[in-house]
């Protein structure tokens, strides 16, 4: 037993060392990532499932490792937050999606752009005249731009984000709130935040048919959007079934794998034309 224990214990530290040393890398990776373009946004439409419109996208993040190929957000996005780099990607996301916007909007597509904003982007000093100066430099009127935030967004500083958020929805921005339900979800936050928005997080969505627990808090959330006037998004919707059920039970909004992934700028236009056909 103590031969095992001891053996565990080596494991246990190699193991760690290992982690330690891929993280590393992988800091040290992300440090170029931007400087030799590895990076590329994907979009996914948002439909109105009343009118059956495209009515905007998500902008998310792609990056194309020269070694290791597609690493998802989720691998390395919190690390860039832990690390600041967040800070500069984030930056460049907003810069990249409002250039695509423009040029969707002067080829007859105006949509909305829904980004993710970071937390620590949230926190920065500059974050609101960043925004508002991008918009500015790329000749985007600010009624198209949504920021979706977490809850978490809320909790460092709560008069801080209210104060920037008010400013950012003044100019005209709408913000929504991301994986809605998930967080420390406080419904202070609901009523001092000027938030227009709420997302229904994809676990929800995905046994919204099956298990009863998941349609329940699906219903509460489309029920407490109805009664504080937000519109309400369900992400991660993937049948037939559970558009149906979703606009039904007065959903506004949906993205998600039944009417398309996140795609390549001009994939996205050739699949908003078809939609619209169809
Ligand atoms: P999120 O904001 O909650 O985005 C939704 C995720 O669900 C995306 O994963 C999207 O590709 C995926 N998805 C969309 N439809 C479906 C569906 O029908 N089924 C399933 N199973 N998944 C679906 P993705 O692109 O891998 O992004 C993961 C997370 O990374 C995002 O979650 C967001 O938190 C973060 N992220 C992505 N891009 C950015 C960015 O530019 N900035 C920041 N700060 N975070 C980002
Ligand atoms: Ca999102
Ligand atoms: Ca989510
Ligand atoms: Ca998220």
């Amino acid at each position: 037993a103590k031969e095992n224990g001891h053996n565990y214990f080596q494991f246990f530290v190699a193991s760690v060392d290992q982690e330690i040393r891929e993280r590393k890398q992988l800091e040290k990776d992300l440090s170029v990532a931007l400087a030799q373009n590895q990076f590329h946004l994907v979009y996914q439409p948002q439909v109105n499932l009343a009118t059956h419109r495209i009515i905007g996208a998500e902008a998310l993040i792609r990056w194309e490792h020269p070694e290791r190929g597609l690493i998802p957000p989720d691998h390395f996005i919190p690390v860039a937050e832990m690390n600041g780099r967040i800070v500069e990607i984030g930056q460049w996301v907003l810069d990249q999606a409002c250039a695509q916007a423009s040029l969707w909007a002067s080829n007859g597509m105006p949509l909305r752009i829904a980004i993710n904003l970071s937390a620590v982007q949230l926190r920065q000093e500059s974050i609101v005249d960043d925004i508002l100066d991008t918009l500015r430099r790329h000749n985007i009127p600010a009624g198209r731009l949504e920021l979706e935030v977490t809850e978490t967004s809320f909790m460092t500083n709560l008069e801080e984000a209210v104060d920037k958020l008010k400013r950012l929805h003044s100019a005209g921005i709408s913000i929504a709130v991301d994986d809605f339900g998930t967080g420390y979800s406080s419904l202070t936050y609901l009523k001092r935040m000027p938030v227009q928005h709420l997302k229904i997080d994809k676990q929800f969505i995905r046994d919204l048919l099956v298990n009863e627990e998941d349609t329940r808090i699906a219903n509460t959330i489309i029920d407490l959007g109805k009664s504080l006037n937000l519109t309400v998004v369900a992400e991660g919707v993937e049948t037939a079934e559970q558009e149906y059920y979703l606009a039904q039970r007065g959903c506004q909004l949906a993205q998600g794998y039944f009417f398309s992934k996140p795609l390549k700028p001009s994939e996205f236009e050739r699949f908003v034309e078809s939609f619209h056909r169809s």
